[in-house]
Protein backbone atom coordinates (compact mmCIF):
# COMPACT_ATOMS: atom_id res chain seq x y z
CA UNK A 1 0.00 0.00 0.00
CA UNK A 2 1.29 3.79 -1.04
CA UNK A 3 0.43 6.36 1.44
CA UNK A 4 0.56 8.49 -1.70
CA UNK A 5 -1.20 6.93 -3.79
CA UNK A 6 2.12 7.16 -6.67
CA UNK A 7 2.80 3.83 -7.06
CA UNK A 8 -0.86 2.23 -7.49
CA UNK A 9 -1.47 0.59 -10.09
CA UNK A 10 -4.80 0.92 -11.41
CA UNK A 11 -6.37 -3.22 -12.07
CA UNK A 12 -8.99 -3.62 -14.74
CA UNK A 13 -10.39 -7.26 -13.13
CA UNK A 14 -13.78 -5.98 -11.89
CA UNK A 15 -14.40 -4.76 -15.66
CA UNK A 16 -13.62 -8.19 -17.27
CA UNK A 17 -16.07 -9.79 -14.67
CA UNK A 18 -18.24 -7.17 -15.44
CA UNK A 19 -18.28 -8.11 -19.43
CA UNK A 20 -18.58 -11.83 -17.89
CA UNK A 21 -21.41 -10.99 -16.16
CA UNK A 22 -23.54 -9.15 -19.08
CA UNK A 23 -25.12 -12.42 -21.25
CA UNK A 24 -25.30 -10.18 -23.96
CA UNK A 25 -21.61 -9.89 -24.08
CA UNK A 26 -19.16 -11.96 -26.33
CA UNK A 27 -15.79 -12.13 -24.19
CA UNK A 28 -13.29 -12.84 -26.01
CA UNK A 29 -9.42 -13.28 -25.17
CA UNK A 30 -6.08 -13.66 -26.51
CA UNK A 31 -3.01 -15.00 -24.53
CA UNK A 32 0.49 -13.53 -25.36
CA UNK A 33 3.24 -15.94 -25.69
CA UNK A 34 5.09 -14.88 -22.83
CA UNK A 35 2.20 -15.83 -20.21
CA UNK A 36 2.48 -18.93 -20.86
CA UNK A 37 5.40 -20.00 -19.37
CA UNK A 38 4.97 -17.75 -16.17
CA UNK A 39 1.60 -18.39 -15.35
CA UNK A 40 2.85 -21.39 -13.24
CA UNK A 41 4.92 -19.31 -11.27
CA UNK A 42 1.98 -18.49 -8.59
CA UNK A 43 0.65 -22.25 -9.03
CA UNK A 44 3.37 -24.41 -7.93
CA UNK A 45 4.06 -25.83 -11.19
CA UNK A 46 7.87 -26.41 -11.90
CA UNK A 47 9.46 -23.08 -13.22
CA UNK A 48 9.02 -22.26 -17.10
CA UNK A 49 6.36 -24.90 -17.30
CA UNK A 50 4.17 -24.23 -20.48
CA UNK A 51 0.73 -23.80 -19.09
CA UNK A 52 -1.11 -22.12 -22.08
CA UNK A 53 -3.87 -25.60 -21.95
CA UNK A 54 -4.60 -24.77 -18.31
CA UNK A 55 -4.69 -20.90 -19.16
CA UNK A 56 -7.41 -21.91 -21.68
CA UNK A 57 -9.37 -24.05 -19.89
CA UNK A 58 -9.68 -21.86 -16.64
CA UNK A 59 -11.10 -18.76 -18.86
CA UNK A 60 -13.01 -20.97 -20.06
CA UNK A 61 -14.66 -22.15 -16.81
CA UNK A 62 -14.80 -18.73 -16.19
CA UNK A 63 -17.41 -17.72 -18.81
CA UNK A 64 -14.57 -16.61 -21.58
CA UNK A 65 -16.82 -17.38 -25.16
CA UNK A 66 -13.64 -17.40 -26.89
CA UNK A 67 -9.83 -18.10 -25.68
CA UNK A 68 -7.36 -17.42 -28.59
CA UNK A 69 -3.20 -17.45 -28.65
CA UNK A 70 -1.62 -14.24 -29.42
CA UNK A 71 0.40 -16.23 -31.83
CA UNK A 72 -1.75 -16.39 -33.98
CA UNK A 73 -1.66 -12.48 -34.71
CA UNK A 74 1.94 -12.62 -34.42
CA UNK A 75 2.18 -14.74 -37.31
CA UNK A 76 0.67 -11.54 -39.15
CA UNK A 77 3.02 -9.65 -37.96
CA UNK A 78 5.91 -11.20 -39.40
CA UNK A 79 3.62 -11.35 -42.55
CA UNK A 80 3.56 -7.93 -43.06
CA UNK A 81 6.89 -6.86 -41.32
CA UNK A 82 8.87 -9.16 -43.57
CA UNK A 83 7.03 -7.57 -46.75
CA UNK A 84 7.76 -4.33 -45.42
CA UNK A 85 11.34 -4.56 -44.77
CA UNK A 86 11.75 -6.34 -48.08
CA UNK A 87 9.70 -2.75 -49.56
CA UNK A 88 12.09 -1.09 -47.40
CA UNK A 89 15.10 -2.05 -49.17
CA UNK A 90 13.88 -2.86 -53.13
CA UNK A 91 12.51 1.11 -52.54
CA UNK A 92 15.57 2.57 -50.82
CA UNK A 93 12.58 3.58 -47.50
CA UNK A 94 13.74 4.46 -43.95
CA UNK A 95 16.35 1.53 -42.92
CA UNK A 96 17.31 0.47 -40.33
CA UNK A 97 13.45 -0.90 -39.65
CA UNK A 98 13.31 -0.73 -35.92
CA UNK A 99 10.60 -3.31 -34.69
CA UNK A 100 6.98 -2.44 -33.21
CA UNK A 101 5.87 -4.86 -31.03
CA UNK A 102 7.06 -3.57 -27.87
CA UNK A 103 4.67 -0.34 -26.99
CA UNK A 104 7.49 0.83 -23.89
CA UNK A 105 10.45 0.57 -26.92
CA UNK A 106 7.67 2.97 -29.32
CA UNK A 107 7.24 5.48 -26.86
CA UNK A 108 11.12 5.57 -26.11
CA UNK A 109 11.74 6.55 -29.99
CA UNK A 110 8.68 8.78 -29.75
CA UNK A 111 10.66 10.55 -27.15
CA UNK A 112 14.07 10.09 -26.64
CA UNK A 113 14.98 9.68 -30.38
CA UNK A 114 12.24 11.70 -32.58
CA UNK A 115 14.87 11.09 -35.42
CA UNK A 116 13.54 7.59 -35.45
CA UNK A 117 10.60 7.93 -35.58
CA UNK A 118 10.03 6.70 -39.29
CA UNK A 119 12.17 3.97 -38.85
CA UNK A 120 9.44 2.44 -36.88
CA UNK A 121 7.58 -0.36 -38.86
CA UNK A 122 3.86 0.83 -39.36
CA UNK A 123 2.53 -2.58 -38.10
CA UNK A 124 0.37 -2.44 -35.07
CA UNK A 125 1.69 -4.92 -32.51
CA UNK A 126 -0.04 -8.56 -32.02
CA UNK A 127 -1.92 -7.29 -29.51
CA UNK A 128 -2.72 -4.52 -31.65
CA UNK A 129 -3.80 -7.06 -35.39
CA UNK A 130 -5.15 -9.66 -33.14
CA UNK A 131 -7.72 -7.10 -31.59
CA UNK A 132 -8.65 -4.90 -34.42
CA UNK A 133 -9.06 -8.74 -36.45
CA UNK A 134 -11.69 -9.91 -33.60
CA UNK A 135 -13.40 -6.47 -34.01
CA UNK A 136 -13.91 -6.30 -37.42
CA UNK A 137 -14.76 -10.61 -37.87
CA UNK A 138 -17.63 -9.14 -35.28
CA UNK A 139 -19.12 -6.05 -37.16
CA UNK A 140 -20.64 -8.54 -39.68
CA UNK A 141 -24.07 -9.27 -37.91
CA UNK A 142 -23.77 -12.46 -39.25
CA UNK A 143 -21.02 -13.26 -37.27
CA UNK A 144 -22.03 -11.02 -34.17
CA UNK A 145 -25.60 -12.36 -33.78
CA UNK A 146 -26.79 -10.05 -31.73
CA UNK A 147 -24.33 -9.67 -29.15
CA UNK A 148 -21.66 -7.05 -28.23
CA UNK A 149 -17.91 -8.17 -28.16
CA UNK A 150 -15.80 -7.23 -26.29
CA UNK A 151 -11.56 -8.03 -26.28
CA UNK A 152 -9.74 -9.13 -23.40
CA UNK A 153 -6.32 -9.24 -23.93
CA UNK A 154 -4.15 -10.99 -21.28
CA UNK A 155 -0.27 -9.31 -21.48
CA UNK A 156 3.02 -9.73 -19.64
CA UNK A 157 3.20 -5.75 -18.55
CA UNK A 158 1.24 -2.65 -18.07
CA UNK A 159 2.76 -0.86 -21.11
CA UNK A 160 -0.09 -2.74 -23.42
CA UNK A 161 -2.41 -0.68 -21.12
CA UNK A 162 -1.22 2.35 -22.28
CA UNK A 163 -1.06 0.98 -25.97
CA UNK A 164 -4.64 -0.30 -26.35
CA UNK A 165 -5.61 3.52 -25.06
CA UNK A 166 -3.28 4.71 -28.04
CA UNK A 167 -5.44 6.87 -30.72
CA UNK A 168 -3.97 4.56 -33.33
CA UNK A 169 -5.57 1.34 -31.17
CA UNK A 170 -8.87 2.35 -33.11
CA UNK A 171 -10.59 0.88 -36.39
CA UNK A 172 -13.74 2.44 -37.91
CA UNK A 173 -13.97 4.67 -34.47
CA UNK A 174 -14.14 1.95 -32.26
CA UNK A 175 -11.47 0.76 -29.68
CA UNK A 176 -9.83 -2.24 -30.67
CA UNK A 177 -8.63 -4.15 -26.99
CA UNK A 178 -11.35 -3.24 -24.96
CA UNK A 179 -9.66 -4.74 -21.86
CA UNK A 180 -6.20 -5.33 -20.73
CA UNK A 181 -4.75 -7.68 -17.89
CA UNK A 182 -1.17 -8.55 -17.13
CA UNK A 183 -0.64 -12.18 -16.17
CA UNK A 184 -0.66 -11.38 -11.97
CA UNK A 185 -4.26 -10.05 -12.28
CA UNK A 186 -5.20 -13.32 -14.55
CA UNK A 187 -3.71 -14.99 -11.80
CA UNK A 188 -5.54 -13.26 -9.20
CA UNK A 189 -8.86 -13.71 -11.06
CA UNK A 190 -8.11 -17.56 -11.33
CA UNK A 191 -7.43 -17.70 -7.61
CA UNK A 192 -10.79 -15.42 -7.10
CA UNK A 193 -12.63 -18.07 -9.19
CA UNK A 194 -11.43 -20.85 -7.39
CA UNK A 195 -10.02 -22.82 -9.67
CA UNK A 196 -7.25 -25.59 -8.83
CA UNK A 197 -5.21 -24.66 -11.80
CA UNK A 198 -2.48 -27.25 -10.87
CA UNK A 199 -5.23 -29.99 -11.25
CA UNK A 200 -7.15 -28.21 -14.08
CA UNK A 201 -6.88 -30.46 -17.67
CA UNK A 202 -5.63 -28.47 -20.23
CA UNK A 203 -7.72 -27.24 -23.16
CA UNK A 204 -7.38 -26.35 -26.96
CA UNK A 205 -7.50 -22.80 -28.14
CA UNK A 206 -11.04 -21.93 -30.15
CA UNK A 207 -11.77 -21.29 -33.75
CA UNK A 208 -11.60 -19.41 -36.16
CA UNK A 209 -8.26 -17.99 -34.98
CA UNK A 210 -6.99 -20.30 -32.60
CA UNK A 211 -3.88 -21.92 -35.03
CA UNK A 212 -0.45 -20.29 -34.67
CA UNK A 213 2.99 -20.83 -35.11
CA UNK A 214 6.39 -21.63 -33.69
CA UNK A 215 7.42 -18.46 -34.74
CA UNK A 216 4.59 -16.92 -33.43
CA UNK A 217 5.41 -18.06 -29.70
CA UNK A 218 8.55 -16.85 -29.88
CA UNK A 219 7.76 -13.17 -30.09
CA UNK A 220 7.89 -13.52 -25.98
CA UNK A 221 11.69 -13.70 -25.68
CA UNK A 222 14.36 -11.29 -27.05
CA UNK A 223 15.68 -12.33 -30.36
CA UNK A 224 11.98 -14.44 -31.10
CA UNK A 225 10.76 -11.42 -33.39
CA UNK A 226 13.79 -11.57 -35.52
CA UNK A 227 14.28 -15.68 -35.81
CA UNK A 228 10.45 -15.33 -37.18
CA UNK A 229 11.12 -13.01 -39.57
CA UNK A 230 14.30 -15.08 -40.92
CA UNK A 231 12.07 -18.17 -41.23
CA UNK A 232 9.49 -16.64 -43.05
CA UNK A 233 12.09 -15.63 -45.77
CA UNK A 234 13.87 -19.13 -45.46
CA UNK A 235 12.93 -21.04 -48.67
CA UNK A 236 13.04 -24.59 -46.45
CA UNK A 237 11.14 -25.52 -43.43
CA UNK A 238 13.61 -28.30 -42.94
CA UNK A 239 15.36 -29.05 -39.52
CA UNK A 240 18.79 -28.19 -40.66
CA UNK A 241 17.48 -24.85 -42.19
CA UNK A 242 15.51 -23.76 -39.02
CA UNK A 243 18.51 -24.52 -36.84
CA UNK A 244 20.90 -22.21 -39.02
CA UNK A 245 18.14 -19.53 -38.21
CA UNK A 246 18.51 -20.48 -34.62
CA UNK A 247 22.30 -20.51 -34.09
CA UNK A 248 22.62 -17.39 -36.42
CA UNK A 249 23.56 -15.09 -33.25
CA UNK A 250 20.27 -13.76 -32.62
CA UNK A 251 19.14 -16.48 -29.20
CA UNK A 252 20.82 -15.52 -26.02
CA UNK A 253 20.46 -13.23 -23.28
CA UNK A 254 22.95 -10.78 -23.95
CA UNK A 255 21.55 -7.41 -24.29
CA UNK A 256 22.78 -6.39 -27.46
CA UNK A 257 23.55 -9.38 -30.23
CA UNK A 258 23.83 -9.12 -33.82
CA UNK A 259 24.08 -11.48 -36.48
CA UNK A 260 24.47 -11.05 -40.38
CA UNK A 261 22.01 -13.14 -42.82
CA UNK A 262 22.98 -13.58 -46.81
CA UNK A 263 19.16 -13.06 -48.25
CA UNK A 264 19.04 -12.39 -52.06
CA UNK A 265 22.42 -10.93 -52.70
CA UNK A 266 22.64 -8.97 -49.27
CA UNK A 267 24.18 -9.54 -46.23
CA UNK A 268 21.26 -8.56 -44.19
CA UNK A 269 22.80 -7.13 -40.91
CA UNK A 270 20.57 -7.05 -37.99
CA UNK A 271 20.55 -6.27 -34.43
CA UNK A 272 18.49 -7.65 -31.69
CA UNK A 273 18.59 -4.90 -28.10
CA UNK A 274 16.16 -6.20 -24.80
CA UNK A 275 16.56 -3.06 -22.45
CA UNK A 276 16.15 0.33 -23.10
CA UNK A 277 19.59 1.28 -21.87
CA UNK A 278 21.03 -0.83 -24.25
CA UNK A 279 18.29 -0.03 -27.25
CA UNK A 280 19.75 3.66 -26.42
CA UNK A 281 23.20 2.58 -26.54
CA UNK A 282 22.56 0.66 -30.41
CA UNK A 283 20.59 4.20 -31.84
CA UNK A 284 23.49 6.32 -30.36
CA UNK A 285 25.69 3.96 -32.39
CA UNK A 286 23.75 4.11 -35.28
CA UNK A 287 23.23 7.82 -35.25
CA UNK A 288 27.25 8.76 -35.11
CA UNK A 289 27.47 6.24 -38.11
CA UNK A 290 29.60 3.67 -36.06
CA UNK A 291 27.57 1.12 -36.92
CA UNK A 292 25.07 -0.03 -39.64
CA UNK A 293 22.22 -2.14 -39.59
CA UNK A 294 18.91 -3.41 -41.91
CA UNK A 295 17.19 -4.61 -38.79
CA UNK A 296 16.45 -3.33 -35.17
CA UNK A 297 14.48 -5.57 -32.98
CA UNK A 298 13.95 -3.97 -29.29
CA UNK A 299 11.92 -5.09 -26.34
CA UNK A 300 12.10 -2.61 -23.33
CA UNK A 301 12.52 -5.55 -20.88
CA UNK A 302 15.65 -7.51 -20.48
CA UNK A 303 15.65 -10.81 -22.01
CA UNK A 304 11.79 -9.77 -23.39
CA UNK A 305 8.53 -10.46 -22.50
CA UNK A 306 8.93 -13.14 -20.66
CA UNK A 307 10.26 -10.88 -17.31
CA UNK A 308 8.05 -8.23 -18.40
CA UNK A 309 6.70 -6.01 -15.41
CA UNK A 310 3.36 -7.78 -15.22
CA UNK A 311 4.38 -11.18 -14.67
CA UNK A 312 4.75 -13.03 -11.48
CA UNK A 313 8.19 -11.65 -9.11
CA UNK A 314 10.56 -12.72 -7.99
CA UNK A 315 11.45 -14.21 -10.96
CA UNK A 316 15.17 -15.10 -10.36
CA UNK A 317 18.20 -16.51 -12.86
CA UNK A 318 16.33 -19.73 -12.77
CA UNK A 319 13.25 -18.15 -13.39
CA UNK A 320 14.71 -16.07 -16.49
CA UNK A 321 16.30 -19.23 -18.21
CA UNK A 322 13.60 -21.64 -17.65
CA UNK A 323 11.00 -19.44 -19.02
CA UNK A 324 13.28 -18.58 -22.52
CA UNK A 325 13.46 -22.56 -22.58
CA UNK A 326 9.78 -23.23 -22.05
CA UNK A 327 8.94 -20.99 -25.06
CA UNK A 328 11.50 -22.64 -27.33
CA UNK A 329 10.66 -25.99 -26.09
CA UNK A 330 6.59 -25.26 -26.90
CA UNK A 331 7.51 -23.84 -30.46
CA UNK A 332 10.45 -26.94 -30.64
CA UNK A 333 7.25 -29.25 -30.09
CA UNK A 334 5.10 -27.46 -32.93
CA UNK A 335 4.13 -28.89 -35.87
CA UNK A 336 4.20 -25.24 -38.12
CA UNK A 337 7.32 -23.48 -37.01
CA UNK A 338 7.39 -20.67 -39.98
CA UNK A 339 4.50 -18.00 -39.95
CA UNK A 340 3.95 -18.20 -43.68
CA UNK A 341 2.70 -22.12 -43.21
CA UNK A 342 0.31 -21.42 -41.00
CA UNK A 343 -2.76 -22.51 -42.82
CA UNK A 344 -4.95 -19.13 -41.28
CA UNK A 345 -2.64 -16.88 -42.92
CA UNK A 346 -3.95 -18.04 -46.38
CA UNK A 347 -7.67 -17.37 -44.69
CA UNK A 348 -6.99 -14.07 -43.80
CA UNK A 349 -4.99 -12.83 -46.91
CA UNK A 350 -7.47 -14.29 -49.18
CA UNK A 351 -10.80 -14.92 -47.88
CA UNK A 352 -12.91 -12.96 -45.19
CA UNK A 353 -10.13 -10.44 -44.59
CA UNK A 354 -9.26 -10.20 -48.21
CA UNK A 355 -7.94 -6.63 -48.99
CA UNK A 356 -8.56 -5.31 -45.63
CA UNK A 357 -4.66 -6.11 -43.46
CA UNK A 358 -4.07 -2.33 -44.25
CA UNK A 359 -6.82 -1.18 -42.64
CA UNK A 360 -6.50 -4.27 -39.78
CA UNK A 361 -2.68 -4.42 -39.54
CA UNK A 362 -0.93 -1.11 -39.73
CA UNK A 363 -0.81 2.50 -37.66
CA UNK A 364 -2.42 5.28 -39.43
CA UNK A 365 -0.77 7.86 -38.11
FE1 LIG B 1 5.83 -5.16 -22.39
FE2 LIG B 1 8.38 -5.55 -21.73
FE3 LIG B 1 7.24 -7.03 -23.64
FE4 LIG B 1 7.76 -4.45 -24.07
S1 LIG B 1 9.28 -6.09 -23.72
S2 LIG B 1 5.87 -5.53 -24.60
S3 LIG B 1 7.39 -3.55 -22.06
S4 LIG B 1 6.72 -7.01 -21.49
Amino acid sequence: FCPTGVLTIRTNMDEVWAALADKDTRVVAQIAPSVRVAAGDAFGLPKGTNAMGKIVAALHRMGFDEVYDTSYSADLTIMEESAEFLDRVANGGKLPLLTSCCPAWVKFVDTQFPEFKENVSTCRSPQGMFSAVIKEYYRDPAHAEGKKTVVVSIMPCTAKKMEANRPNSYTKGEKDTDIVITTTELIRMIKNFGIAFDKIEPEACDMPFGIGSGGGVIFGVTGGVTEAVLRRLAEGHDTATLEAIANCGIRGEEGIKEAVVPYNGIDVKICVASGLANARKVLEQVKSGEKEYHLIEVMACRRGCIMGGGQPIPAGPRSKAARAKGLYDADGSMVIRKPNENPLMDVFYNGYFKGKAHELLHNHE
